[in-house]
């Protein structure tokens, strides 16, 4: 049987054989108000070329000039990841034709970036620790975006003609670079899947990007190699593009060790290439062969000075550094009382942050849990849409967890609250003003239907005299029918009581 780039081995069967060496390499777009080398803005979702200016446009004569703020998060960044910080570091040309960047050349740091040799000490599924070597973290420009029209789903195949726009151009971006991940056998694609999520958490605590995978904020490459068992060379890597989300890192590095190997049993020979991830079925397909870096001439940029950074400036900069995900998760953990399993179901929901911004909003920490893992995770499953983009702020659910705490709304008219608010309807307040959602208070109007619920069920009265206390449900629920679920239960049950002692 011939050899076929779709063939693969058996994962168990690899890891007999073979080691995988894994590296990783993630892009993070800096939030920044302006772009790394120029003044225009750098705000996602903008018209088309709205955002634009000389330097990014790569026109004669325009100069560029250092964002201080993205030198600053690039050192934030390096300071978290346990890296150097070089006292002098410098930009250099990445030569290139790009149709999506148009001096042709990308300005990033080649032989002296920011910040080196760190490390990320990462959590593993089972609580165990795995450290990460980082090889360094360094300073770039985004390039333009292309869409390509009229090819299958925006691919470039079969397309008719390229949209380019320049927005996106000159973006602050900080490439953070693994050492080569050797020895993790088995639990390399875990690995790999747990330090991306840190590394996304970590930014996103650090406030210099909302990282988000989907929309392109955050980008990993993952590069794979296989080592035959007892070999002593690293073997050639593919470098997987195209992920986008933590668990399709997982999937692109486990596919990878699954094909070269079947490639390599074969005899064939591993090329160094790009390769891109499907997301459609989890595989990847041959992308193109891997230049070196010396095909790009990288020289330093002639137009921007070299960046020097006091070490006072150094420690300043590690002073503004927040508590790190890990540790502040550990420290809610233990103060809500909550297992490593159920904390884990958080984080994986994509829950934990609303959680905390719910609880820091005035909820309860039960109550902030309680919204967005029952009935908000619903909503979000419903509509198909991750828990952060549902139309509710953890403000706005805050404040519907007060309302239910001071009994001024049931648990059901929570949610139509939340109903209300997902449907555009205003805030909170306003909605249960709006819907006339607020509990009955007025005792009389309850009074009456508690004691019209009770002469229209003289038997279920009869059996609670004779000691059934737990019949009362069907009264209640008459109670709630006719006050249209508003009455405050509390309030129904103590009058039910009242009446019938
Ligand atoms: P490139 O310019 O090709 O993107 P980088 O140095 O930026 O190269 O990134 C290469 C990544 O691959 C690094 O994380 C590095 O540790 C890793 N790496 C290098 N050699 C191998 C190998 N043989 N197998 C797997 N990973 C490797
Ligand atoms: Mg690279």
């Amino acid at each position: 049987m011939t050899y076929q780039d779709t063939d693969l081995m058996d994962y168990d069967e690899v890891l007999e054989r073979f080691d995988p060496v894994m590296g990783l390499e993630v892009h993070v777009e800096l939030q920044t108000e302006t772009k790394m080398f120029s003044a225009s803005s750098t705000d996602f979702g903008a018209p088309p070329n709205s955002h634009t200016d000389p330097t990014c446009l790569g026109l004669p004569g325009a100069l560029p000039v250092v964002n201080e703020t993205g030198v600053e998060w690039a050192i934030k960044i390096g300071l978290a990841l346990n890296c150097k910080i070089a006292e002098y570091s410098r930009f250099a040309r990445k030569n290139y034709f790009y149709p999506d960047q148009p001096k042709n050349y990308q300005i990033s740091q080649y032989d002296e970036p920011i910040a080196y040799d760190g490390y990320l000490d990462v959590q593993l599924d089972d609580g165990t620790t795995w450290r990460v070597e980082i090889e360094r973290a360094h300073m770039e420009e985004d390039t333009a975006k292309l869409t390509h029209i009229g090819g299958a789903d925006g691919r470039i195949a079969g397309a008719t003609h390229s949209l380019v726009d320049v927005n996106r151009a000159g973006v602050p971006l900080i490439e953070i670079v693994t050492k080569p991940i050797e020895g993790a056998g088995k639990r390399a694609p875990e690995v790999a899947r747990c330090y991306v999520a840190a590394l996304r958490d970590l930014v996103k605590a650090l406030g210099v990007s909302d990282a988000r995978m989907d929309q392109g904020s955050m980008r990993c490459d993952a590069n794979l190699s296989l080592m035959r068992k007892g070999a002593t060379e690293f073997g050639t890597r593919t470098e997987t593009k195209n992920i986008n989300s933590v668990r399709s890192v997982e999937q692109a590095v486990r596919y990878e060790m699954m094909r070269q190997a079947a490639a390599l049993e074969a005899g064939e020979e591993i090329i160094q290439e790009t390769r891109h991830y499907q997301e459609t079925d989890g595989s990847t397909k041959k992308g193109r062969p891997k230049e070196t870096s010396s095909d790009y001439r990288y020289f330093n940029d002639p137009d921007l000075p070299p960046v020097i950074v006091s070490r006072e400036r150094v420690e300043e900069i590690r002073a503004t550094l927040p508590e790190l995900p890990w540790v502040k998760r550990d420290r809610l953990q233990k103060e809500w009382g909550v297992s490593d399993a159920e904390m884990r179901d958080l984080v994986n929901a994509g829950a934990l942050d609303l959680i905390i911004a719910t609880t820091e909003a005035g909820a309860k920490p039960d109550e902030a849990r309680s919204w967005w893992t029952s009935y908000l995770a619903q909503k979000a499953k419903e509509s198909e849409v991750e828990l952060e983009d549902l139309a509710i702020t953890p403000a706005q659910v805050a404040r519907v967890a007060e309302l239910v705490r001071e009994d001024k709304l049931t648990n059901k008219l929570g949610r139509t609250a939340i109903d209300g608010v997902l449907a555009g309807e205003g805030d909170v307040d306003e909605v249960v003003d709006k819907r006339g959602l607020e509990v009955v208070r007025d005792d009389a109007a309850i009074e009456k239907a508690v004691d019209d619920a009770l002469a229209a069920n003289p038997d279920i009265v009869e059996k609670y005299r004779a000691g059934n206390k737990k019949v009362t449900g069907a009264i209640v629920g008459a109670v709630m029918k006719a006050t249209r679920g508003k009455a405050d239960p509390k309030t129904v049950n103590q009058l039910i009581a009242k009446k019938l002692s």
